[in-house]
C-alpha cells in the first residue's frame, strides 16, 4: 500500500488478477458503457441477495436517491432516518424535496430503534430508511411490522451489510428496496458504484427512469401511442439524471461478487479474532451482534471506557494514527451537523444513544486481506496505548 499513509487503513479493496483481467477485457471490447455487463451484474447481485430486480447506478448515494424517488418521496412528505449514519442516507431524502425525521439507535446493536422510529412518525411519514450499521442487519421484523401498520415504504441503506443475514434471510430481501454501495471500503467494489434491489416491477421502472433521463424506449410502455415506423422514437416521461454505471465497473463487480462469500467469511474471522483478543480489556467495549443476525462486518468499532482513562478519545485516536493505524470515527450523528441542526432546530441531547456512541467510538482496521498477525498487532498497539492512560 505505497500510497496509503497508514500501515493498516480502516478498510480497503481486495483486487486480484481475475479482477484485472475482467476489467482489461472490457477495454478491448465494443462496449465500455451501456453494454451487456451492466445487466449481467444486476442479475448476479439480485440473485445473490434473493431479490427479483437490480438497478445498478453510479454510486450508493445515487441508489439511495433513486429509491427515495421511486418510493414517491417529494415535497410535503417525510422519511425516518437514524441519526447515526453517513451523510448520504439523509441527503437521499432531501434531494427529493421530502423532509428528514431523525430517530435514535438501539445502544447495543447501533441500528435504528423501531420504538424511536415509531415515535418519530407523523401523518406525513411515507418511508423509513434503516441503516444496517457496521454490517449488522437491523431488527427487520419489528421495522417491517411498523411499516405495514403505517403504510411506509422500507428502504434499506445496506451500504454496510451486503452479505449479511437476518433470521436466515439475506440482506437485500428484507426491505421494499435495498441499496448497496460498491465504494472500495465496502464488501465488494466497482471503484464507484451502487445498486438498488427490489421485487417490485413498478419500483424498477421508476429507478430506471431516474437513472436515464426519464427516457422510456419500450413502445409497450409508452404513455402516448407511437407510430410503428418511427423506430428511433422514445418518450421522456419524467425528469431524470445520468446515474449510469459503466461496463468497465460492472465487469469488476461481477468478478468481485464471486468472492463475496470468501470476503464476508474472512471479515467474520478477523472480527472474531479482535473480539477474542480484546475480550479481557476493561478499557474497551466491543461490538455485539444480536442473536439471529449475521453481520457482514463492514467495520469493527470499539467504544472506549473514557471514565477509566485519563485522556480524551481524540488523544487516543491521534496516538493510534501516529502508530500507523488508519483508525476512523463512524459517524458524527447527522443532527449535530450544521445543515440538519439548523434546518430542524436540533440540539445536543436530542438523540442520546447516537451521541453516547459517537462520544467514545473508534473504528479499527478491518479488510479481508489482513493477516491474523495484523489483527494481533493492532490489538497490541491499542492495549499498550490504553494502558498507558489508565486512570
Ligand atoms: C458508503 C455509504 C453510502 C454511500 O455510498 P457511496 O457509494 O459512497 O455513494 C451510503 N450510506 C452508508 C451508510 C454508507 O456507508
Amino acid at each position: 500500500m505505497p500510497n496509503n499513509p497508514f500501515k493498516l487503513p480502516y478498510g480497503r479493496q481486495s483486487i486480484d488478477e481475475a479482477d484485472i483481467e475482467a476489467v482489461v477485457s472490457v477495454l478491448r471490447d465494443d462496449w465500455v458503457t451501456q453494454g451487456p455487463r451492466v445487466a449481467a451484474f444486476e442479475r448476479s447481485v439480485a440473485a445473490k441477495v434473493g431479490a427479483r430486480h437490480g438497478v445498478a447506478v453510479s454510486s450508493g448515494t445515487a441508489a439511495l436517491h433513486s429509491a427515495c424517488h421511486a418510493a414517491g418521496l417529494k415535497e410535503g412528505c417525510e422519511a425516518i432516518v437514524p441519526a447515526l449514519t453517513f451523510a448520504a442516507t439523509a441527503a437521499a431524502v432531501r434531494l427529493t424535496g421530502a423532509e428528514v425525521r431523525f430517530a435514535d439507535i438501539d445502544p447495543e446493536t447501533l441500528c435504528l430503534s423501531p420504538e424511536s422510529a415509531e415515535a418519530a412518525l407523523t401523518g406525513g411519514s411515507r418511508a423509513i430508511l434503516p441503516v444496517d450499521f457496521a454490517g449488522q442487519p437491523c431488527r427487520w421484523k419489528a421495522l417491517s411490522d411498523l411499516a405495514s401498520a403505517r403504510s411506509l415504504v422500507t428502504i434499506a441503506d445496506a451500504a454496510h451489510s451486503l452479505g449479511g443475514e437476518y433470521e436466515g434471510r439475506p440482506v437485500g430481501s428484507l426491505a421494499d428496496m435495498s441499496c448497496f454501495s460498491f465504494h472500495p471500503v465496502k464488501a465488494i467494489t466497482t471503484a464507484e458504484g451502487g445498486m438498488t434491489v427490489t421485487d417490485s416491477e413498478l419500483y424498477r421502472a421508476e429507478l430506471l427512469k431516474l437513472r436515464g433521463h426519464g427516457i422510456v424506449r419500450d413502445p409497450a410502455q409508452f404513455l402516448e401511442s407511437a407510430k410503428a415506423s418511427e423506430v428511433w422514437d422514445y418518450e421522456i416521461q419524467a425528469v431524470g439524471l445520468n446515474y449510469r454505471i459503466s461496463d468497465i465497473q460492472c465487469a469488476l463487480g461481477i468478478s468481485q461478487l464471486r468472492k463475496l462469500d470468501d470476503y464476508i467469511a474472512r471479515r467474520g474471522e478477523l472480527a472474531a479474532l479482535y473480539s477474542a483478543t480484546l475480550a479481557n480489556s476493561d478499557l474497551l467495549n466491543l461490538p455485539k451482534v444480536a442473536c439471529g443476525r449475521k453481520s457482514a462486518w463492514h467495520i469493527y468499532v470499539v467504544r472506549l471506557n473514557l471514565e477509566a482513562l485519563s485522556v480524551s478519545r481524540a488523544h487516543i485516536f491521534e496516538e493510534l494514527r501516529a502508530q500507523g493505524l488508519g483508525v476512523q470515527v463512524h459517524y458524527k450523528p447527522l443532527h449535530l451537523h450544521p445543515y440538519y441542526r439548523r434546518r430542524y432546530s436540533l440540539k445536543r441531547g436530542d438523540f442520546p444513544n447516537a451521541e453516547a456512541f459517537y462520544g467514545s467510538a473508534i473504528t479499527l482496521p478491518l479488510f479481508p486481506a489482513m493477516a491474523d498477525q495484523d489483527v494481533l498487532d493492532v490489538c497490541q498497539i491499542v492495549n499498550d496505548v490504553l494502558h498507558s492512560y489508565r486512570r
